[in-house]
């Protein structure tokens, strides 16, 4: 698997609305590998495949929690309730993190990378991961949802 350069804002590709994936084969395993080794090489918490230039319906996340690598091809939220409001960042956008504000709790049913139908239940910060992802399937940046955005001073003690 081989990590892959991210598109950062401005492309269309970033905004266009990707295509469910139908062919459950080689060409989508080794796009899953590849879209997870750069989501770690660019130490990010999920990527969606416009981000390395792919229009389909796939994105993994990876919080570095007990849950570990989750795998989504062709997302669907189908139950979200609550509210959080957070930071939130992506490699598209390098540097910019702003207040966004998300469900708290989310179902979401998905597709495995042999074709196999599961849903996965979060919240919190996972919650907040995934929907930022299958965000990116719809064309839709985080950037659109930003209450606020943080200065330099605020990212320096987020950083600690
Ligand atoms: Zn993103």
């Amino acid at each position: 698997m081989a990590v892959k350069p991210i598109v950062t804002y401005p492309a269309d590709v970033l905004e266009t609305p990707a295509e469910p994936v139908t062919a459950f084969d080689k060409s989508l395993k080794k796009l899953l590998g590849d879209m997870y080794d750069t989501m770690l090489e660019f130490d990010g918490v999920g990527l969606a495949a416009p981000q390395i230039g792919v229009l389909k319906r796939v994105a993994v996340v990876d919080i570095g929690d007990e849950t570990g690598k989750i795998e989504l091809i062709n997302p669907k939220v189908i139950a979200q309730r609550g509210e959080q409001i957070g930071p939130e960042g992506c490699l598209s956008f390098p540097g910019l993190y702003g207040e966004v504000k998300r469900s708290d709790y989310v179902k979401v049913r998905a597709l495995n990378r042999h074709g196999k139908p599961f849903t996965i239940q979060a919240d919190g910060f996972l919650a907040r991961a995934l929907l930022h992802e299958i965000d990116h399937l719809d064309g839709i940046l985080f950037t659109s949802k930003v209450m606020r955005y943080y200065d330099e001073e605020e990212l320096e003690e987020m950083e600690g």
